[in-house]
């Protein structure tokens, strides 16, 4: 079956229906207090396919705090700067653990083992502290570079709704820095960290970002280049191996694709070669993913009969 004989548009409409008046299981994040605030019914869906056409339901268009799927950006922009030295300081097996675990860094002497969890994500966001004169912009700019759209922005409450209760990374990163695994000031990496998750996007602008993912590390349209066909198969590697932390497994099992979630209830997979999708429903499962962003998802790969296995 190629992309063309499926109609992309229906399986959408068939997901949406299937699932818009169903009681949503899971709960908001609330450690992070703005989170809390957003309505637990928000449900939408976007499938960018390679050949430039869009499909959608729902709240698709509205911006939501992005989280946790910025490390695949932050995590891209450290491997385009660092190369493979990046992988001395952070390490790509799945860590079984929950995404904001510290309990592994003792035994591993301040080497996270991905770049997906919190651990690892903080070396990464260090790395792009210690590579910019003013990292925030050079994320910004490469989002910007990606999507064509410079719209895309932090959401400076939620950065600071994060900071004033972050007592967990803020552990993390000085218990990093005690192993040398920190080369800046804790407050400046976590500035960075809290900014990074604090990033609005829509599913739609997020299924256009991660295109590249889908495509060899190039824009479609414009044809630009952003990372190399070596950068992306290790991208997705991770996003497969890590993507959920310790519901790793269950994603490939039940969806079978590479992605990345947040706790802001946002995911977004891609399959090579053919689409990037994102989806958004805010209620959390116990692991920290989005309960009906999995199960849509679920739906996706079996009835387009399209996941990579
Ligand atoms: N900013 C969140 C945190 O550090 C991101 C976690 C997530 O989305 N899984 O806790």
């Amino acid at each position: 079956m190629t992309s063309t004989s499926v109609d992309y548009q229906k399986i959408l409409n068939q997901i949406n229906q299937e699932f818009i008046d169903q009681p949503r299981s899971g709960k908001v994040a609330s450690y992070i207090p703005e989170l809390a605030k957003v309505p637990s019914n928000k449900f939408g869906m976007h499938l960018y396919d390679l050949d430039g056409s869009n499909y959608c339901f729902g709240d698709s268009q509205e911006r939501f705090s992005i989280q946790s799927i910025s490390k695949v950006f932050t995590l891209s922009l450290a491997m385009k700067v660092m190369g493979d030295k990046l992988w001395n300081r952070v390490g790509v097996e799945p860590s079984g653990d929950p995404f904001n675990s510290l309990s592994q860094l003792e035994n591993d002497s301040g080497i996270p083992r991905n770049p997906f969890i919190n651990a690892g994500a903080l070396v990464v966001a260090d790395v792009l502290v210690s590579s910019f004169s003013n990292a925030k912009a050079a994320l910004l700019t490469f989002l910007h570079e990606i999507t064509g759209n410079p719209q895309i922005d932090f959401d400076p409450v939620v950065a600071a709704s994060e900071q004033s209760k972050g007592y967990r990374n803020y552990a993390m990163v000085n218990y990093l820095k005690s192993f040398g695994n920190i080369e800046n000031d804790v407050e400046d990496v976590l500035d960075f960290y809290f900014h990074q998750c604090s990033i609005a996007m829509s599913c739609q602008e997020l299924a256009n970002a991660f295109i590249i993912f889908a495509n060899n590390g190039t824009t479609i349209g414009s044809e630009r280049e952003f990372l190399t066909g070596r950068q992306v198969k290790r991208v997705n590697a991770l996003m497969q191996t890590c993507g959920f932390y310790d519901e790793a497994g269950e994603f490939s099992f039940e969806v079978g694709l590479p992605g990345k979630s947040g706790v802001g209830g946002g995911i977004v997979a891609v399959h090579p070669d053919r689409f990037a999708v994102a989806v958004w429903s805010p209620p959390l499962n116990p692991k920290g993913n989005s309960a009906l962003g999995m199960a849509s998802l679920e739906r996706l790969t079996t009835l387009t009969g399209f996941s990579i296995f």
